[in-house]
């Protein structure tokens, strides 16, 4: 029996100005823990 649960611990944040959740990104690599929103949109948006 091959089961496979592939459950990926993938890192996610919910966007502070949105309310979205997203998903880590390669960009945000070395500044994950500061991360607050999805996007420069959101992030100029304050
Ligand atoms: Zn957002």
């Amino acid at each position: 029996m091959g089961r496979h649960v592939s459950k990926k611990p993938k890192m996610t944040k919910t966007c502070a100005h949105c309310g979205l959740p997203f998903e880590w990104r390669k960009k945000w690599a070395k500044v994950w823990d500061e991360v607050k929103y999805c996007s420069e949109r959101c992030r100029r948006a304050r």
